[in-house]
């Protein structure tokens, strides 16, 4: 596991718990996704309904599962979760729906990932709150149809595109996640060493901050090891430079780069005068998988600027000479 990655290991499934804000006023960022879920979640309560199906979009490590929680939590609900490769057949996911009470919450995380037929059990569950459950096969097959009680769907996929529209349009509200702004992460690393017990100040705070990738998750987690170095090599105490420290050992850069990242972008620069060049030739210099370079090493580095994937190849652009303290090679006159 990398120490920068964005999903979760199995450290933080047991820390997070603990760090997972309760109530909407407790999470941070995200504004607009926090006004708008709040409206929605007042509207349904002084109705004395349940919510609307509420869809979350965004990058692993953005609070989507915590989120699911706070509006069951809002709501007064209980809350069940699973995800979309954990219902392989229908009848897992008629199972899991019959055993709902009113008003529950129903968390659906990877729901892109959900099969064929469960994803159209899902549709009429949602809509109409009742599901046919197949009995028999072939010709003397038979459907009985199931009532459920109203409940919320919390579905969370990656990509909101990656959704069958027959299967979007039913979630009465989409909420955004977007990557965090730096003072927000560092509210969020604030919070997360006060319940840690942790001594940090602004300037340390601002530097785990800066080599989070806009992401809660890997805050947490990079803040969680800049203790381990603060408690071992100095005094508890995180300041900027105790967290320099730690995080030059585990080797994340100040942007928060990690080896791999900087493996790829070394050879694109030093091997290859920054590009352009294929995605096999560059994974073969770093020595590792096309599909390593192409989905662990790249997105990061696309989102950050650095690199670019053209037709011809992938190229470094200026910031990434930068960035590697290197120059770029004199353009001859064209
Ligand atoms: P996802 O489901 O999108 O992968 P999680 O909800 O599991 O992300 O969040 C990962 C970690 O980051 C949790 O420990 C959570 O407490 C923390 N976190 C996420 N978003 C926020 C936020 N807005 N404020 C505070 N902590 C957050």
């Amino acid at each position: 596991e990398r120490l920068v990655g964005a999903t979760a290991d199995g450290e933080d499934s047991a820390v997070e718990a603990a760090l997972r804000p309760k109530d909407l006023a407790e999470f941070v960022g995200q504004t607009k996704v926090r006004e708008q879920l709040d409206l929605v979640l007042r509207a349904a309560r002084a109705r004395g309904a349940t919510a609307d199906h509420v869809l979350l979009s965004g990058a692993p490590g953005l609070g989507k599962t915590t989120l699911s929680m706070i509006i069951a939590a809002e709501m007064g609900a209980p809350i069940r979760i699973t995800s979309g490769p954990a219902i392989q057949h229908a009848g897992d996911l008629a199972a899991i729906l019959s055993s709902l009470t009113e008003g529950e919450v129903l968390f659906l995380d990877e729901i892109h990932r959900m099969s064929r037929p469960a994803e159209e059990m899902l549709y009429m569950a949602m809509e109409d709150f009742r599901v046919d459950v197949i009995v028999g096969k072939g010709p003397g097959a038979t459907a009985i149809p199931l009532e459920l009680p109203p409940f919320t769907l919390v579905g969370a996929t990656t990509r909101a595109g990656l959704l069958p529209p027959p299967l979007r349009d039913r979630f009465g509200f989409t909420a955004h996640m977007e990557f965090y702004e730096p003072a927000e992460l560092e509210r969020v690393i604030h919070r997360s060493a006060r319940l840690l017990d942790v001594t940090i100040d602004t300037e340390g705070a601002a530097e785990i901050a800066g080599r989070s990738r806009g992401t809660p998750r890997i805050a947490n987690r990079l803040l969680r090891r800049v203790r381990d170095y603060a408690q071992v090599r100095a005094d508890g105490v995180i300041t900027r430079e105790i967290a320099a420290r730690a995080l030059a050992v585990y080797e994340v850069d100040d942007r928060g780069l990690d080896r791999l990242d900087r493996a790829v972008l070394d050879a694109l620069l030093r091997l290859f005068g920054g590009g352009p060049v294929g995605l096999s030739t560059l994974a073969v210099a770093v020595g590792e998988e096309r599909e390593t370079v192409e989905e662990v090493a790249e997105p990061f580095l696309v989102r950050e600027g650095l690199l670019a994937r053209t037709p011809r190849g992938r190229i470094a652009t200026p910031a990434a000479w930068v960035h590697l303290g290197l120059t770029p090679p004199q353009q001859p006159p064209a």
